[in-house]
């Protein structure tokens, strides 16, 4: 039996926001104006769009026995997260602290504090969440040995997401546990290394998948999203579901790479859209939609939190996905 639809593990910070007529230089003081203090970090941002998309959703995760960590238990608490999962202490809470001139450029600068001592020991603890949760989600956000105990720790039959953001190289058992591996364009060329230069998006999906994950999800932004499968894999998952996978625009030796059409709408601030995509993708992934059904129902979700400033604060209801 299941507690829960998604399991994050993955990080939760304070980000601390100081707007500035101009980002200092070496050396030099600024005035900024008043402090504004956002709950944010990838792993606490995707647990929140999950719940408020009405997912029973728990994170486990780990802040300092501090203000910062006080106000990102309340802010997952208060979207409906489980917390139970959040463990306090060790570090201070996780903070970016961000300057931000009138053009919108920034400078941050990042103590990822408590996450660096969310141990693979903490993953092996929490082995009861891992076993009831459908699908797991994650990040590198935390420490690399930690997200490979949560691929070692999947239960039999696990589905694990992974976005790895901030992006580097990846063993080949974290990859090949990726179902799927979801990137953007800078995370693509990343993984893929300078090769990736002047390639196709569709490129990059197929070849990230001969680096071995069981499917592929290339983000796009307003241009929406790709889809990547080997045939086998989709037709292994049709024997399994009775569904299929339509609408395919890459050929390949034994590849399918389908479009994902983004939805129109008039952008105002792009921060945490890929969260809130691969949350809602994870999440739907674990309801039994197929993995382009899935991320047709993110690019909606990606599309609506774009429509409202801020990270958290911009992630859509289930409600208002429907009513896009
Ligand atoms: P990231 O935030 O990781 O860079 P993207 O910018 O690719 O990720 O955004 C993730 C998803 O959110 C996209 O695949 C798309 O579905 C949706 N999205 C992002 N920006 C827009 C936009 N301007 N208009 C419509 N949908 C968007």
């Amino acid at each position: 039996m299941y507690d829960y639809d998604l399991l994050v593990v993955g990080s939760a910070n304070a980000d601390l926001v100081i707007g500035v007529e101009r980002r200092p230089a070496a050396g030099e003081t600024v005035l900024g104006g008043d402090l504004a203090v956002h709950p944010g970090g990838k792993g606490a941002n995707q647990a929140v769009a999950a719940a408020r998309l009405g997912a029973a959703t728990a994170l486990l995760a780990r802040v300092g026995d501090d203000g910062h960590g006080r106000l990102l238990i309340d802010s997952l608490r208060t979207a409906g997260v489980d917390t139970a999962g959040v463990l306090v202490g060790g570090a201070p809470t996780g903070v970016a602290l961000i300057t931000v001139d009138p053009s919108g450029d920034n400078s941050i600068v990042v103590s990822p504090g408590a996450n660096g001592r969310l141990t693979p020991e903490d993953v092996r603890a929490a082995d009861g969440l891992l076993r009831t949760s459908r699908v797991v989600s994650t990040q590198l956000e935390i420490p690399l040995e930690t997200v490979v105990e949560v691929v070692r720790s999947l239960p039999e039959g696990g589905r694990l997401v992974l976005n790895p953001s901030p992006p580097r190289p990846l063993p080949a058992e974290v990859l090949a546990a990726c179902d799927p591996l979801i990137v953007n364009e800078h995370e693509a060329k990343v993984i893929l290394g300078d090769s990736a230069a002047g390639d196709t998006p569709e490129d990059w999906a197929r070849r990230l998948l001969a680096e071995g994950p069981r499917s592929v999800v290339v983000t796009l932004g307003a241009e929406g999203a790709l889809v990547a499968e080997t045939r086998t894999e989709t037709e292994r998952r049709t024997d399994e579901s009775g569904a299929g996978v339509g609408g395919a625009v890459g050929g390949g030796v034994d590849v399918e790479v389908t479009r994902v059409a983004s939805v129109r709408v008039d952008a105002v601030d792009t921060t945490g859209a890929g969260d809130a995509f691969t949350a809602a993708l994870a999440w739907r992934l674990g309801t039994g939609a197929t993995l382009a059904e899935a991320a047709g129902y993110a690019a909606r979700v990606g599309a609506a939190a774009v429509t409202r400033r801020g990270a958290q604060e911009s992630f859509p209801t289930g409600a208002e996905v429907e009513a896009l």
